[in-house]
């Protein structure tokens, strides 16, 4: 079968490589469509700590059952079915508290094991017991289902800090992340989403998804024009879904006071962020990290994407064969493409 494989930061290659096989208590899946993850882009010229190369990346994945162990009863071929890449151990210490996106011993298809991006992927009985196989309806897309994965995300992170009625939200960054945390937001109830990148071009895309107003941080001070938008008092949310430091300081400013701050997007590894914690301190700030999602929340945001009251369609911007890859990650840099969605 054909696949992407990674060999090491920056060497990855589209190959043939052997077909797995379903083993009696697995399952075998043609994979259909599977998501191009600003991680994955990250991965692929970094590297990542966790990954055993050689490795197939692919974490956003969907496919149709072609094989079923004989061991498996709950499943059947034909099926088409959502994997979730989060597949907690149930045993550490943040599992036993129910914190499964913490746990210490994490199986993440694409990173300790092969992901999606091949045509083939094997679903071990660890993803099947502990992970989260969700059926994909009828008349729901392979493409929309791939949504679930970076939404789940996204909702998490909205829950966790209770985005709600009546908040004003700023969102940090407009990429597909920043895009579905004004749209949620809006859906959430917030009656003014503000949204600030450096790009034109997404922020006029992020407009589409229900952003009141846009700030071009590279042409004009966010904190200022944040401070004016809201008659000098601040948001109430503010949401950093990039991977910059001056971002964070900014979004300690802006916010209203007991306004919440969340870290959404990580910065480089090492990289350290002043803060006037004065601010902080007086205005009863607080300042949350947000990083991943459990299953209940991964659950939700495929049945919210299932019920179209969150149209996925309008973030899958590219479909492309797995074999154009590398176009789909120039597409994503470069801001032209929302979303890339590789049909391997
Ligand atoms: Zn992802
Ligand atoms: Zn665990």
């Amino acid at each position: 079968m054909i696949a992407a494989v990674l060999y090491g930061p920056n060497d990855l290659r589209i190959e043939e490589v052997e077909t797995p096989q379903c083993g009696e208590d697995e399952l075998l899946i043609r994979v259909k469509a599977v998501g191009l993850c600003g991680s994955d882009i990250r991965t692929i010229f970094n590297g990542h700590k966790r990954i055993a190369y050689p490795q197939i990346l692919g974490h956003e994945i969907t496919g149709e059952i072609v094989e079923v162990g004989s061991n498996v009863k709950k499943y059947q071929q034909g099926e088409r079915i959502y994997v979730s890449p989060t597949v907690p151990c149930f045993e550490c210490s943040p599992c036993k508290r129910g914190w499964y996106c913490q746990c210490e011993n994490l199986t993440v298809p694409g990173t300790t094991m092969p992901g999606g991006f091949a045509e083939y992927m094997v679903i071990t009985k660890d993803i099947m017991e502990r992970g989260q196989i969700i059926p994909i309806p009828e008349k729901m897309s392979y493409e929309d289902a791939v949504m679930t994965e970076p939404l789940s995300s996204v909702y998490a992170c909205q829950e966790n800090a209770d985005v709600t009625l009546g908040d004003t939200v700023v969102v940090i960054g407009t990429g597909p992340i920043g895009c579905l945390h004004v749209e949620l937001a809006k859906l959430r109830g917030a009656i003014r989403v503000i949204a600030i990148d450096q790009l034109d071009a997404r922020l006029q895309i992020v407009k589409q998804f229900g952003a009141d107003d846009i700030i071009n941080s590279k042409n004009e001070d966010p904190v200022a024009r944040v401070k004016e938008i809201t008659a000098g008092y601040g948001a109430d949310k503010i949401i950093s879904a990039n991977p910059s430091t001056e971002a964070q300081q900014q979004a300690i400013v802006m916010a209203a006071k007991r306004g919440k701050v969340v870290f959404f997007g990580g910065v480089a590894p090492g990289k350290l962020t002043e803060i006037d914690t004065n601010i902080v301190h007086y205005n009863q700030l607080m300042l949350l990290g947000h990083f991943g999602y459990d299953h209940l929340q991964n659950y939700k945001s495929f049945a919210l994407i299932a019920s179209g009251r969150l149209a996925a369609k309008k973030y899958v911007t590219h479909v492309l064969p797995l074999a154009e890859i590398k176009k789909g990650i120039e597409l994503t840099k470069s801001g032209e493409a929302i979303k890339v969605v590789l049909q391997p």
